[in-house]
């Protein structure tokens, strides 16, 4: 609060109550947090600007909101920028009347875009003084450039672009890529059932913060972050867990996590209206499929929508279920491994086209017929989502259980699984608060042991790709290894972890070297945090963009890597972890960078392995 206070009596003078929030005072506040890498200082920077606009302007908090966590709509309206860094060049040079090739020289000397921005603004002689840039203006002019669509629309981009950066003054240019910064509780808390800014926010403002919780419940149409699990390698290490407390085992089933949403026609307009996702009319009602990234699945599941009067009773009026949908053999009549899933089309499925059958598998029911039911006991969510709906054979199913306590009845349940082609098997917590549902958490109430690492390494890593080197010998044409990465959420750092050659056919390799060849950058960004001396650097970088699942036979440190250095696994802070002898396992689309493993569950598996003490061989990293 001092430091803006010293440094001018009125800062803005043209911000007065009731006027917009203009862009430059927010711009002020990014620089200050660009000063400081103390959390606690950010956090006190953006609490000040944001007790300011509820003051004058609370009409402009949403906006203001949105812009500093580095997003225009909630993840599930599935709003996307779409603008890679060549275009904003484009932009830089037309609005400054540089040309594109002294943009790059700087691009590649400075780094930073916001940076080249500025200087670009700089150097050029102001004819007049545009209206100054205001949070909701650029708000807007962020929206418009990320829904433009259909034929010239890159074109339209770059001047809706060219529109915002002549506005800009030369402090604000550089800050016309949004910034990111956390939220704290109890938002969060909100958030977590209900995350949906534009819900939230107002209702904020309107009834305070405190009130949030009773105000903002979960309901259909508002995708939840689903409750993740942690892994376990052992099922002594599952009854160490649950000591005394009664747990639940189901089947893993492994497919693709969904949350199917679903409202009635006669049950509440408030409901039908909420529903933002919602592609399809179904068994008389409305209903949407989210993706484990909120992302709006129905169209890719346009099959499963149909069948859905099959399954829900006709008391069921509304409701959110968390299930998996699993590729499924009709002749068979058994569950298909997750490869047979991935070869289904993603958008604009046809049902009469559709060549792989999915059946639902439902383990979980958070919303029915107008109530949140999450702070239920899992034990009554299950007698609930039993009650509402009805099983049919390769359409949808309750998620196989068993309540067995004892060690053995767990290993035949396990063996079971695998016959029944599942991965393994989860368990939860069945009884008590604790056994409630714990949105967008990765909570020990729920633990999952997966057949194939029952000994070694607990569970695999899903890891981002930084960089690659470029094959030798027969794979002089593509990539031949690639450098990956862990996330730090604490930082909002990519830590590197391991380099990785095995695990690739041929034909994914190829694929591989299209995909990465579109995302190349000059350097590495400021973000990535990696060994820096010459014969460790990668032939290219990349954006972060691809995370990668791998398996690792266990984890070493190593002076080479940064993973997880800054979680005391290495007294002198100096080694990261490593993975040794890690292997590709496929791509997961379903995740974002950002949703990668984070240092912290490195550590914490670097940890758990049992012979952390004992001495290991070098660490693996030169898996060529
Ligand atoms: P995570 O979701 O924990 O980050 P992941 O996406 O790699 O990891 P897994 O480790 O394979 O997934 O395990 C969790 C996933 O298993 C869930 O997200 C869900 O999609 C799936 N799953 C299958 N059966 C169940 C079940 N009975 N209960 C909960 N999840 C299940």
């Amino acid at each position: 609060q001092t430091k803006l206070k010293t440094k001018a009596k009125d800062p803005y003078p043209d911000w007065k109550a009731g006027t917009p929030v203009p862009y430059a005072a927010l711009c002020t506040t990014f620089s200050l947090i660009e000063l400081t890498t103390k959390r606690l200082e950010i956090t006190e920077h953006c609490a000040l600007f944001l007790r300011q606009v509820l003051r004058l302007t609370p009409e402009d908090f949403l906006p203001t909101v949105l812009l500093m966590i580095n997003k225009l709509a909630p993840d599930y309206a599935g709003i996307e920028l779409g603008i890679g860094e060549s275009l904003i060049m484009k932009a830089i040079g037309e609005t400054t009347g540089r040309s594109l090739a002294v943009i790059k020289a700087d691009q590649k000397e400075i780094g930073d875009l916001g940076l080249v921005a500025v200087k670009s603004r700089s150097t050029q002689p102001t004819m007049f003084k545009p209206k100054p840039l205001t949070v909701k203006g650029v708000h807007k002019g962020l929206m418009d450039v990320a829904t433009v669509s259909g034929n010239g629309a890159q074109g339209r981009k770059v001047d809706l672009i060219k529109k915002l950066l002549s506005s800009a003054d030369a402090h604000s240019a550089g800050k016309v890529d949004i910034h990111k910064d956390k939220v704290e509780d109890p938002l969060l808390t909100a958030l977590s059932e209900l995350p949906s800014w534009d819900v939230i926010i107002p209702t904020m403002v309107e009834h305070g913060i405190m009130n949030l919780r009773d105000k903002c419940k979960l309901r259909p149409g508002v995708p939840l972050k689903p409750m993740l699990a942690k892994p376990t390698k052992a099922i002594t290490e599952v009854l160490d867990r649950f000591e005394n407390q009664k747990f639940t085992c189901e089947y893993k089933y492994d497919g693709e996590r969904a949350q199917i949403h679903y409202v009635a026609k006669d049950h509440s307009n408030e409901y039908i209206d909420a529903l933002p996702g919602a592609t399809k009319e179904a068994a008389d009602g409305v209903a949407c499929i989210f993706s484990r990234n909120s992302e709006d699945l129905s169209k890719k599941y346009p099959d499963v929508l149909e069948k859905l009067h099959t399954w829900v009773k006709k008391g069921t009026k509304s409701f959110v279920l968390d299930c998996e949908t699993v590729a499924w053999d009709m002749a068979e009549k058994k569950v298909l491994p997750f490869q047979q899933l991935m070869t289904r089309k993603r958008k604009d499925v046809k049902t009469e086209d559709v060549k792989v059958k999915v059946c639902v598998f439902a383990f979980d029911l958070l919303f029915l017929n107008g109530e949140a039911v999450v702070e239920k006991s899992l034990r009554e969510r299950r007698e609930l989502l039993h009650d509402a709906f009805t099983p049919v054979e390769g359409e949808f199913s309750f998620a196989t259980h068993m309540n067995g306590q004892e060690l053995e009845e767990i290993q035949t349940f396990l063996d079971e699984s695998v016959k029944a082609s599942c991965e393994g098997l989860m368990v939860k917590m069945l009884d008590g608060s604790e056994s409630g549902y714990e949105p967008s958490k990765r909570s020990r109430n729920w633990l999952k042991i997966k057949k194939d690492y029952l000994s070694g390494v607990g569970d695999s890593l899903d890891l981002v790709v930084l960089g690659a080197y470029h094959g030798k010998g027969k794979r002089t044409s593509v990539y031949g290894a690639f450098l990956l990465a862990c996330y730090n959420p604490k930082t909002d750092t990519y830590e590197t972890i391991c380099n990785i050659g095995t695990g690739f056919s041929e034909q994914v390799l190829e694929e591989l070297h299209k995909q990465l060849s579109e995302i190349t950058i000059d350097r590495p960004k400021p973000f990535y945090s990696h060994t820096t001396g010459n014969q460790h650097q990668p032939d290219v970088w990349f954006e972060p963009r691809y995370v990668w699942e791998v398996k690792t036979a266990d984890l070493t440190l190593s002076p080479r890597y940064k993973a997880g250095a800054k979680e005391g696994v290495d007294p002198s802070g100096e080694k990261g972890i490593s993975l040794r002898f890690p292997r590709f396992i496929k791509i997961r689309d379903d995740k974002k960078a950002d949703e990668a493993t984070s240092s912290r569950q490195v550590a914490e598996m670097y940890r758990k392995q049992e012979s952390v003490t004992k001495s290991k061989g070098p660490a693996a990293d030169d898996d060529f």
